[in-house]
C-alpha cells in the first residue's frame, strides 16, 4: 500500500461528448481526492514527450492530431494504491474489448477515441504529472471524510 498521485487526461473524445462530469464524478464516486484539475490546449511538442513510446507506430500522427482536436481536462488523483485504481476503472485500451463497468467499456467503441489517458505505473505517473502540472498547481488539502474512506492502518492523516 502507497499513498499514490496518477494523472487522468479527458481526452477530446470525452469532452466533445459531453462526457466530462460523468468520468470526474466515478473517480470522486470511488473515494479518490481530487488534487488538481485544469483544461488546457495540447500541443505538438507536449504529445511527442507524452507519446514518445508510440513514436515508431503507424497511427502515431493520428493519435496527435486526435489529442489536438479539441481542449483537454487534465487531472491529478490521490489516494492509497491510486494508479492502479484508476488504470483498472480505465479499462483496456480498445474501447470495442474493454470489459463493461470500465470507463473505456461503458463510453466507447475505439481504440483511438477512447475516452481518457490514465498513467500505467507510479514511475509513469511522476513523469506524467511533472509533464502537464505545476507544483502550485496540485493542491494538498485534506478531505473531511477521510476517516470514512480509510481504515487508521490503510493510511492515517
Ligand atoms: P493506453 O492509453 O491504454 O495506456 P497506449 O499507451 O498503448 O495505451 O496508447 C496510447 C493511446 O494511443 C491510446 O490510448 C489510444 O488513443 C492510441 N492507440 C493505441 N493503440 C492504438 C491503435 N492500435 N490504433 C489507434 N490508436 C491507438
Amino acid at each position: 500500500m502507497s499513498l499514490e498521485r496518477t494523472l487522468v487526461i479527458l481526452k477530446p473524445s470525452a469532452i466533445q461528448r459531453g462526457l466530462a462530469g460523468e468520468i470526474t464524478h466515478r473517480f470522486e464516486r470511488k473515494g479518490l481526492r481530487l488534487a488538481g484539475i485544469k483544461m488546457m490546449q495540447l500541443t505538438d511538442d507536449l504529445l511527442n514527450e507524452h507519446y514518445a513510446h508510440l513514436k515508431d507506430r503507424p497511427f502515431f500522427q493520428r493519435v496527435k492530431d486526435s489529442m489536438m482536436a479539441s481542449p483537454v481536462i487534465v487531472c491529478c488523483y490521490e489516494g492509497v494504491d491510486a494508479v492502479q485504481i484508476v488504470r483498472s476503472m480505465t479499462g483496456a485500451t480498445n474501447g470495442r474489448v474493454a470489459v463493461p463497468g470500465t470507463i473505456r467499456g461503458d463510453y466507447c467503441v475505439s481504440a483511438q477515441e477512447n475516452i481518457v489517458h490514465t498513467s500505467d505505473s507510479p514511475k509513469t505517473a511522476a513523469e506524467e504529472l511533472a509533464r502537464f502540472f505545476k507544483p502550485e498547481e496540485i493542491f494538498d488539502y485534506k478531505l473531511c471524510t477521510h476517516p470514512f474512506l480509510y481504515y487508521s492502518d490503510e493510511y492515517q492523516l
